[in-house]
């Protein structure tokens, strides 16, 4: 089932909504606010987290791709909103803008580019594309013949995705009809162009080498020849044309030259996406073979593909060595780390993995996948009073970061305290806006048998706020 299709959930209304289904309330044409369009983003992000199979669920790849977007979207002067990156495991080349500021990008697209500059033009096109609301004035101009097939076609999608594991063949054919659709839903040249235009702008400021763009949109228009009628999925919904890539040149022709280098993260991302595909002693073999055909322009990005391939096929004493290699490289990066300690947890060795993971976190603070695995490893060691500490300490920085509201509602399981961990996974639904849910857990807090009488009033008190919130959702759906 296509992601892109999920936009066609733009033109529900609340009387077609079953239950269970992400609920939009009513949204029809010229009432695209920014505030719906955040709303609307918000309900298809949580469906793709919890259902949709491809969703990229690494904190490295995810924390890449945002410290990569936030640095352009930093230099936006019409950013008012929040944007969230992701990565979804698709080989084909695509990358796509949902309403509220979610950008997904295919992992093919990512392992294409040949530069960071050329990763970073896409986001900053896509980027673009959001702050200009262009999804929204596109749906506007729909027209309303069009409107009634949109709807019972969005319907039939929501319904198919209902029931997981459902009818996969009536959900292939939907999405086929979708596809067409989609076609009609492409941005226009104008849209294109100030896009373009505008991520241009973003790129430079940012520091890349702007000539990124047309050098990575010049190949993907040599892929669409190859493809023919099959033109890879960014080129059907951003139309190339080559008026466009002039128009772009143009721009690009009259700014300095700039020499950017790579980051070692792009190197290493784009590696682990590598040696996550396919069997790993397959990747095993690709990547020792590129290892002694000297084929690569960084060695430290090839050992690490080869070091997460070993790590995969098992092979944890072959990994390390390829580790060692890495340090004797000097190369540095939170992504080694973690798998440092990874491939000593796997080896049974919690003491040494912890003494990797507690530096390792001091060095990249920002760094989840080393504040997951400290509180997993720290659990898994029996240190159910230190894990703790972390979560406390991870939680006031990152409020919103609900998987360390997960981990921290294992914790207090470890503990035992029953209070403490319904009510940590009560803020986990809270965080994914599933309050009915969030509800049933402050219930079961209320009714645990322990916690002091000052927990259970910060339980009755959360629980009485979030029912009102509940209350507000319910009006606000009547009254439509
Ligand atoms: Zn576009």
């Amino acid at each position: 089932m296509r992601i892109r299709t999920f936009f066609l959930l733009l033109m529900l209304t609340p009387a077609v909504l079953a239950e269970g289904l992400p609920d939009l309330g009513e949204i029809s044409q010229g009432d695209f606010s920014p505030v719906v369009e955040r709303r609307v983003g918000e309900a298809i992000m949580l469906d793709i987290r919890l259902h949709e199979p491809t969703y990229l669920d690494d904190p490295e790849i995810r924390g890449y791709l945002n410290r990569l977007g936030s640095r352009l979207v930093a230099q936006s002067l019409e950013a008012r909103q929040d944007f969230e990156f992701f990565a979804l495991r698709d080989a084909t080349l695509n990358a796509f803008a949902m309403p509220g500021g979610y950008i997904g990008v295919h992992s093919g697209l990512i392992v294409a580019a040949q530069s960071e500059s050329e990763l970073a033009s896409v986001l900053a096109h896509e980027i673009s594309h959001v702050t200009q609301h262009h999804l929204a004035r596109q749906l506007n101009t729909q027209s309303q013949a069009q409107l009634p097939m949109l709807l019972s076609l969005a319907v039939a999608i929501l319904a198919s995705r209902a029931h997981a594991g459902g009818d996969f063949a009536q959900g292939a054919l939907i999405a086929g009809q979708a596809a067409g659709i989609q076609h009609q839903l492409n941005y226009s040249r104008d849209f294109e162009r100030e896009a373009d235009r505008l991520g241009i702008l973003l790129l430079d400021r940012a520091g890349f080498d702007i000539r990124g763009m047309s050098s990575f949109f010049e190949r993907l228009q040599k892929f669409s020849r190859l493809y023919e009628n099959n033109a890879p999925g960014y080129l059907r919904t951003h139309p190339l044309t080559t008026e466009r890539i002039a128009d772009i040149e143009n721009r690009i022709r009259p700014m300095p030259y700039r020499q950017v280098p790579d980051s070692l993260d792009f190197l290493l991302v784009r590696a682990k996406i590598r040696a996550t595909e396919g069997t790993p002693q397959d990747a095993v073999t690709d990547f020792e073979e590129q290892l002694r055909e000297r084929k690569f322009t960084s060695e430290i990005m090839v050992r690490y593909g080869l070091a997460v391939s070993l790590s995969r096929a098992r092979n944890f004493v072959a990994a390390e060595r390829e580790v060692g290699e890495l340090r004797r490289l000097k190369a540095s990066s939170p992504l080694i780390e973690s798998l440092a300690a990874d491939l000593r947890k796997n080896q049974n060795d919690l003491a040494g993995a912890l003494k990797i993971l507690r530096p390792a976190l001091d060095r990249y603070p920002q760094e989840r996948g080393l504040a997951y695995a400290l509180v997993e490893t720290l659990l898994a060691d029996g240190q159910t009073q230190a894990a703790l500490r972390v979560t406390v300490d991870e939680l006031q920085t990152y409020p919103t970061d609900a998987q360390m509201q997960r981990l921290q509602a294992k914790t207090y399981a470890a503990l035992g305290k029953r209070l403490q961990q319904h009510r940590s996974l009560a803020e986990v639904y809270v965080l994914q806006g599933q309050l009915m849910e969030a509800i049933d857990q402050l219930q079961l807090a209320q009714k645990a048998d322990d916690g002091n009488f000052y927990e259970h009033s910060q339980v009755d008190a959360r629980l009485r706020e979030i029912k009102v919130r509940q209350a507000e959702e319910v009006k606000e759906k009547k009254r439509q």
